[in-house]
C-alpha cells in the first residue's frame, strides 16, 4: 500500500508560495495508516501534468492531488486526468447546478468560464465542495485511485475529511492508525543524545524512534502503528516513559513545546518570578518569555541595554566596572543580572551580553562569545558560552537566548532540593 501526493501550481515550484497542502495530506493519510511514499510538485503545464499523473498511476495505490481545479486556463487537472485515463470530458448536471447555486448564494452571476468546473473525465465521480465552487474528482485509473482536490487549503481539507477519508475507509484502504509523539530536549548535542539512545533508534524497533534537530532543540519522534488509535497510543507509552526516565532534565516538552515553555512551567510550579537584562540578544529573551500565554504573574519585564551608557544609565552598572572589564565580561553579566533582579524585585535576574557578530570589538572577544548571568537573592553566577565564530548573527542570538532561558529553567527545576544553581 503506497500513496503519492501531487501539488499542482506554478506558484509552488517557482518558490512564491509554500506547498502546505502536501504536508497536511501526508499527516492525514499517515494517521489512517496509509503511508505516503512520494510528494511531487509541478507547475501548470498540461504535458507535465499528464506525465506526473501517469508516473503516479504506475507506482501508487492512492494518489491525492491538490490545485488546478479552478475555472481559469492554467487549471489543467481535469484535462490531465482525462488524458491519463484515456477518456473524454463530460458535463455533470448536478455539479453545474451546485456551482450555479453557490454563485446565487453569494449574489453573483456565474460566468461562462465556471462551467468548465462541472466537466469531469468520463467515469469519474464528482466530489461535492461544501465551501467553494470547484468540485473535486474521484476516479480509478488502472489499479490506482485518484482524488483531485482544490488548492485552497480550507476547501482541500474539508473535502478530504468529508469526501475522501470515508471513501478510503469504505474501500478498505484505511485500516490502520499511526500515532506520532515528539519529545523535545535541550542542553546536549544531537550526536551526544543519539549515543545514549542507540537501543531506541535501532532500525526495526517497535515503536520506531527517530532523532531530529531544530535550532539546538533535539527531538525524539516516536511512531506507532496499530488497528486503532488507542492501541497505537498504548504501544507508544512505554517508550515515552523510558525516554522521560533516561533524559529527565533535558526534556523541555512535547509537540511544539520548547525551552521557554519549560521555563514558564517551572516559574508557575515554583511560584517564582524572573526579570531580564539583555545586550546582544536585543530583547529576544523577553520576546520568547512573553510568547507564552499566562506568564505575566512571573515576568514583570526586562531591559534591553545595548550600549555601555544604557547599561550604566538604566541598570546602574558602574562605569568603572565597564571600563575595567568591558561590556562582554563575566563581571558585567553578573552585575546586569543582579541589578535587573533588584530593579524589578524578582526572585531571579537573567542577563545576556556578548558578541553576535559579524564584527567584533576586540581580538579577545571572538564572534559568538557570550556571557550569561543569573542572580538569586543568595548569589549571582555567570557562564561563558562560545557559539561562533562561524555562525551568523541571528543564530548566535537565538542560541544565546535559548541557553540563557535553559539555565534559568534548570535552576528553578532544582530550587527546592538545592537552592542555588544548575
Ligand atoms: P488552484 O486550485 O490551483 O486554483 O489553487 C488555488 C489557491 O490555493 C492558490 O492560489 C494557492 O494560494 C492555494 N494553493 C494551491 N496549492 C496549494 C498547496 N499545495 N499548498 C498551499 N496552498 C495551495
Ligand atoms: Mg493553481
Amino acid at each position: 500500500m503506497r500513496a503519492e501526493i501531487i501539488a499542482v501550481g506554478s506558484e509552488l515550484v517557482s518558490g512564491q508560495s509554500l506547498d502546505t497542502n502536501s504536508q497536511w495530506l501526508s499527516r492525514a493519510l499517515g494517521a489512517m495508516g496509509i503511508p505516503v511514499h512520494f510528494h511531487t510538485s509541478l507547475g501548470d503545464d498540461l504535458a507535465e501534468n499528464v506525465q506526473v499523473f501517469r508516473i503516479a498511476a504506475g507506482r501508487a495505490d492512492v494518489v491525492i492531488t491538490s490545485g488546478g481545479l479552478g475555472p481559469t486556463q492554467d487549471d489543467l487537472t481535469r484535462e490531465a486526468l482525462a488524458a491519463v485515463a484515456g477518456v473524454g470530458l463530460v458535463e455533470d448536471p448536478a455539479s453545474l447546478e451546485a456551482i450555479r447555486a453557490m454563485f446565487a448564494r453569494r449574489n453573483r452571476v456565474m460566468s461562462e468560464r465556471n462551467r468548465v468546473q462541472a466537466l469531469f473525465p468520463e467515469g469519474a465521480e464528482p466530489l461535492p465542495n461544501a465551501i467553494g465552487t470547484a468540485p473535486g474528482i474521484g476516479m480509478k485509473v488502472g489499479g490506482c485511485l485518484f482524488f483531485c482536490l482544490p488548492g485552497v487549503p480550507n476547501e482541500m481539507k474539508r473535502m478530504f475529511d468529508e469526501q475522501v477519508a470515508p471513501r478510503l475507509r469504505s474501500s478498505g484502504l484505511a485500516t490502520r492508525s499511526i500515532v506520532h509523539r515528539k519529545i523535545n530536549m535541550f542542553g546536549k548535542g544531537e550526536s551526544e543524545i543519539e549515543a545514549e539512545a542507540l537501543d531506541l533508534t535501532a532500525r526495526g524497533r517497535v515503536p520506531e524512534v527517530g532523532i531530529t534537530a531544530s535550532e539546538a532543540t533535539i527531538s525524539f519522534r516516536i511512531a506507532a502503528e496499530a488497528d486503532t488509535e488507542d492501541e497505537a497510543n498504548r504501544l507508544i507509552e512505554p517508550t515515552v516513559a523510558l525516554i522521560r526516565e533516561r533524559f529527565g532534565d533535558l526534556i523541555v516538552g512535547e509537540g511544539a513545546e520548547d525551552v521557554v515553555d519549560a521555563l514558564v512551567r517551572e516559574l508557575k510550579r515554583t511560584g517564582r518570578s524572573i526579570a531580564t537584562a539583555e545586550s546582544c540578544t536585543g530583547g529576544l529573551v523577553a520576546r520568547l518569555i512573553t510568547s507564552v500565554p499566562g506568564v505575566s504573574p512571573h515576568y514583570p519585564g526586562g531591559l534591553v541595554t545595548y550600549s555601555a551608557e544604557a547599561k550604566s544609565n538604566l541598570l546602574d552598572v558602574p562605569e568603572a566596572l565597564l571600563k575595567a572589564h568591558t561590556a562582554v565580561s563575566p563581571e558585567v553579566a553578573a552585575e546586569m543580572a543582579r541589578r535587573v533582579r533588584e530593579r524589578f524585585r524578582t526572585d531571579l535576574g537573567l542577563s545576556v551580553t556578548g558578541i553576535a557578530g559579524p564584527d567584533t570589538d576586540s581580538p579577545d572577544h571572538p564572534v559568538g562569545l557570550v556571557y550569561l548571568g543569573l542572580s538569586t537573592p543568595e548569589e549571582t553566577r555567570t557562564r561563558k558560552i562560545e557559539l561562533g565564530p562561524e555562525q551568523p548573527r541571528d543564530v548566535i542570538q537565538r542560541r544565546a537566548a535559548k541557553q540563557a532561558i535553559n539555565w534559568a529553567r534548570l535552576t528553578l527545576r532544582h530550587f527546592e532540593d538545592r537552592p542555588g544553581f544548575d
